[in-house]
This record gives C-alpha cells, sequence and structure tokens, in this order.
C-alpha cells in the first residue's frame, strides 16, 4: 500500500491515508518517491476553481524517486535509476500531437499525474505519496549527479519556461524579458542566462530583483520606475509569469518589431489589451503550456549540464498545509519541495 496525503473533497485539508496503485503493468514502472515539488497549480486543483476536480485527491506533479520495479516489456530502465514525472502521465501516442512530441496537446486528452483517470478510468493519484506507477514511456530520467530535490520542480516549473524559450529560439543576440520572480520567473532567468541570451527582469520587490540578478539577469528593473523607458523597443520576448490580474498593456512598448508576449500564468480573470500596441509593432500574445516529454527529458539534461536548479524550501509532509498557505501568500523561496523519504516509516 501507498502512503499518501489526500483531500476527500474541495477546499478540505490534507489528510494522511493509504492509497492503492493500480497493479504493475507490462510497460510500468514503479517509484519509490524521494520529492515532491508544489506546484501553484496543486492549490487551483485542490480548490477546484476550475471545476472537474476528482476527489478524493492526492495531488502532485513534479515528483522524483528511485525505479523499485519494472514491468516485463519495459527496456532501458534499471531498479534504482533516478526518474522523474511531471504533469503528463499517459497520452494516446497516435494522435498528431502525440507523434510530434506534443503530448501535452494530445487530441484525446493527456493523462495528468493526478486530478485525472488513467487510460483505463482508475483514478489517478500524484506524487504526495511514497511511491507512484507510471508507463516508462512517460518517465524523465533524472541525470546522474544532480541534486534531485532541486530537479524536481524542473518537471513542470522548469518545462513550462523551456518551451517558450526554445519556441521563440532564445540565445545570444537576443534579449528576453522575465516578469515576474517566482517559482517559474527565477527558472526562467537561470535557463535564458544559460542560452546566452540577454535577461531583463522586472519585479516590484526589492529582494527579489537582488536575487534575480544573482541568478543571471543582467538587469532587474522596478516596473513602477521611469528606468523602464530605457527599454522601449529592446526585446523580443516577454515572459509573463504572473497569475494575478494585471497590466499587460504597460508591456508591449518593451518589444521590439515582431516581439511576443508569451502568457505562462494562467489569470483566472480577463486580461484586456490595447489592440494598437500589438498591431502598430506587429507583435504578438501569446501563451505556452508545459511541454512534450521529449522536451522534458532534454530541458531536464540542459539543466544539469549548466547548473540550472531551483532554489527550494525542502519541507516535511506535515508542514504541506502551511506551505500551501504561504504559496498562496507569494511567501516561497522560491518552490517548496516535500522530502517524502520517510514518508512510509512515519
Ligand atoms: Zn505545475
Ligand atoms: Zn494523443
Amino acid at each position: 500500500m501507498t502512503v499518501a496525503y489526500q483531500l476527500q473533497s474541495a477546499g478540505t485539508h490534507l489528510s494522511r491515508t493509504r492509497i492503492e496503485r493500480r497493479p504493475l503493468g507490462p510497460r510500468d514502472v514503479q517509484l519509490d518517491l524521494k520529492y515532491c515539488g508544489i506546484c501553484h497549480s496543486d492549490l487551483v486543483a485542490a480548490s477546484d476553481k476550475l471545476g472537474g476536480g476528482m476527489f478524493p485527491m492526492v495531488p502532485g506533479h513534479e515528483m522524483v524517486g528511485l525505479v523499485s520495479e519494472v514491468g516485463t516489456e519495459v527496456s532501458g530502465v534499471s531498479i534504482g535509476d533516478a526518474m522523474g514525472v511531471g504533469c503528463i502521465a499517459d497520452s494516446c501516442r497516435v494522435c498528431s500531437s502525440c507523434e510530434s512530441g506534443d503530448e501535452h496537446y494530445c487530441e484525446t486528452g493527456f493523462t495528468l499525474s493526478f486530478n485525472s483517470k488513467d487510460r483505463d478510468g482508475r483514478a489517478n493519484h500524484g506524487g504526495y505519496a511514497s511511491d507512484y506507477v507510471v508507463d516508462y514511456d512517460y518517465l524523465v530520467p533524472i541525470p546522474e549527479g544532480a541534486d534531485l530535490a532541486r530537479m524536481a520542480p524542473l518537471l513542470c516549473g522548469g518545462i513550462t519556461v523551456y518551451t517558450p524559450l526554445k519556441r521563440f529560439g532564445v540565445g545570444p543576440g537576443t534579449t528576453l524579458c522575465v516578469l515576474g520572480v517566482g517559482g517559474l520567473g527565477h527558472l526562467a532567468i537561470q535557463f535564458a542566462s544559460a542560452m546566452g541570451a540577454r535577461v531583463l527582469v522586472a519585479s516590484r520587490s526589492q529582494a527579489k530583483r537582488a536575487d534575480a540578478k544573482r541568478l543571471g539577469a543582467e538587469l532587474a528593473l522596478d516596473p513602477d520606475s521611469d528606468d523602464v523607458q530605457a527599454w522601449l523597443g529592446q526585446c523580443d520576448l516577454i515572459l509573463d509569469t504572473i497569475s494575478n490580474p494585471h497590466d499587460l498593456n504597460q508591456w508591449f512598448p518593451l518589444l521590439r518589431r515582431g516581439g511576443k508576449l508569451c502568457l505562462l500564468g494562467v489569470p483566472t480573470d480577463q486580461l484586456s489589451v490595447f489592440p494598437a500596441l500589438i498591431v502598430f509593432g506587429d507583435r504578438s500574445l501569446e501563451g505556452s503550456l508545459i511541454g512534450g516529454i521529449a522536451d522534458t527529458r532534454e530541458m531536464m539534461q540542459f539543466a544539469h549540464t549548466n547548473g540550472v536548479a531551483a532554489e527550494i524550501e525542502l519541507i516535511t509532509p506535515d508542514e504541506i498545509e502551511a506551505a500551501w498557505h504561504r504559496l498562496h501568500d507569494g511567501d516561497v523561496q522560491y518552490r517548496f519541495v516535500i522530502d517524502l523519504e520517510h514518508l512510509k516509516d512515519g
């Protein structure tokens, strides 16, 4: 039996319980989980603000563990290998999105690693747990020597920022502006700097601006100051990681002709855009959602090679709820990670 932290219904407390994973199929791998990151979307799912929540729910989709069992048809995976699982636990594999490596846009709907049903219709419970069972095609190898706890948040937060950096060709000669220095923003700064881009950051917090520079940003601006004027027309891409309602119109003028503002945060309120800011500058508003399995594997390797890792606060499982409250208030440096090592003994 799996030890897990579960909510009985939307908005209730997490309680320690035992759940049953699906029996190990021929293509399945069991992971003995070591760490799980806490993503803002865990809170959204637990509150069921967007509807469709499946309860009882065990959240968690940034999990890292060691392979403890492999099915009969699994190849290339050995007991003891360090592996991660992000948001995607399965997909149809045959639609055009799956075939092109974009499982997260699977046309028949992909299986989330929690708050979802597996392809056989059983409830899929997430990574706030002692172990996990997943098809081996959806594993993300964690490079040898990597700090497992600091790599866990890359499985959702990391790939969320890596995908648009890759898609829009960020590298030497490009200038990127990151809005918001939080779970996503602090990773975007690191990845983009490692890719050779010039990174500009906007944050109202002086402490976060200092952190942004330490993480590789060339310049960190207070969005309310006049310093922003010097950057008009200078940026190729703006990554907007802010999940609260905010004014986009302030930022389009920073883009040069053809520049793009890409939303990564998902505010649940309407955002308004003054059309002239887009039309006259040949600019565009984009959105990007996590990334496919192949890109997630590539991102993990890139991160390890280039020393990119999440800045974390490691917590015990009984501190999850307190961490959720702090995360809700934006009080985290910069990602909570749950230490699951002794979950079974406790
Ligand atoms: Zn997430
Ligand atoms: Zn598909």
